[in-house]
């Protein structure tokens, strides 16, 4: 299909149509994505959730346009990736999108103080390095982490250089913030308090958030989530949007996970659709035949 037949949704920001990634190692095939849909809304603050090896980071990097996929498309603010030229990808790279990796030595230079390191995505735009100081100063406000400034990152805990490294992502202007894994390395506390930045900076700069994370916890700390398995979207939750804000702030019980979120199955454009292992384990489906039954308006699933 080319890309002049492809409908992209008027208030998507992404679109992601059918996305394959065939990598090539030895002679070995892997399918990191297997044909891949999704929708992403401009000010949207969403998580991707996955078991390792599932396809998380293939995809955000697909997004963050330092990979290409085998087949498939993907729009970003209406521009399809593979379309651009290079200067307009390195451009797309530096400016529309900001990385916030696990690592934070990923992050964050170990030689420069923390503002240094906030200026510095910076010279590619043509500011005076006293505008370059004031907005990394103001950038640094916004995560909390300005009276840190003079600071090298070896002298922050795990948290605070997180916190520096989204103000690094943030430098310049990126209509969406990609983060992978941000709290795969600290505790639990700290995490939350990640989350809280990105939630500020989502309602504050209504910019579009994705946070992949393999911590199903997490889902309860944005408005949606996809669950991607084997490379596919197979299930997303949504938030009720009658809950206040400090309703669902902080880690809940699993029952109060089931309150504040509606969970969905996806449909995949042949009308598959894909069950979770919970989901087989609780109907005791152990085969792979089951009866498929439309009752009083429902499909029921049944072992055979
Ligand atoms: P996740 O981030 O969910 O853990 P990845 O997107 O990193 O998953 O990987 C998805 C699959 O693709 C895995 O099986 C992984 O081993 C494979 N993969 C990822 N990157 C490469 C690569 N550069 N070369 C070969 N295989 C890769
Ligand atoms: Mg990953």
């Amino acid at each position: 299909m080319s890309s002049e037949e492809i409908i992209v949704p008027e208030d998507a920001i992404i679109f992601c149509d059918e996305l394959v990634k065939i990598y090539l190692s030895d002679e070995l095939k892997v399918m990191a994505l297997q044909g891949l849909d999704l929708t992403v809304k401009k000010g949207e603050l969403m998580a991707i959730i996955g078991k390792s090896g599932s396809g998380k980071s293939t995809l955000l990097n697909m997004i963050g346009g330092l990979e290409t996929p085998t087949t498939g498309h993907i729009f970003v603010n209406g521009k399809e990736l593979s379309l651009l030229k290079e200067k307009d990808m390195v451009k797309y790279r530096k400016s529309e999108v900001g990385f916030v990796w696990q690592n934070s030595a990923r992050n964050l230079f170990p030689y420069m103080k923390v503002v240094e390191n906030v200026m510095t995505p910076m010279y590619f735009g043509r500011m005076s390095q006293k505008k370059r100081r004031e907005r990394a100063m103001e950038l640094l406000t916004k995560v909390g982490m300005d009276k840190h400034a003079d600071k090298f990152p070896g002298q922050l805990s795990g948290g605070e250089q997180q916190r520096v490294g989204i103000a690094v992502a943030l430098a310049n202007s990126p209509s969406i913030l990609l983060a992978d894994e941000p709290t795969g390395a600290v505790d639990t506390k700290t995490s939350n308090m990640i989350f809280d930045v990105f939630r500020k900076l989502n309602r504050e700069l209504g910019i579009t958030i994705i946070i992949v994370t393999h911590d199903m916890r997490l889902a309860n700390m944005v408005d949606r989530t996809v669950m991607i398995s084997d490379g596919k979207i197979s299930t997303e939750k949504i938030r009720r949007e009658t809950l206040t804000d400090d309703a669902i702030a902080g880690f809940s019980t699993d029952r109060e996970d089931e309150t504040a979120h509606e969970e969905y199955s996806v449909l995949d454009k042949a009308h598959r659709i894909q069950l979770t292992d919970d989901v087989l384990e609780r109907a005791g489906i152990d085969t792979n035949r089951v009866r498929v039954e439309v009752v009083d308006g429902k499909v029921i699933i049944q072992k055979e």
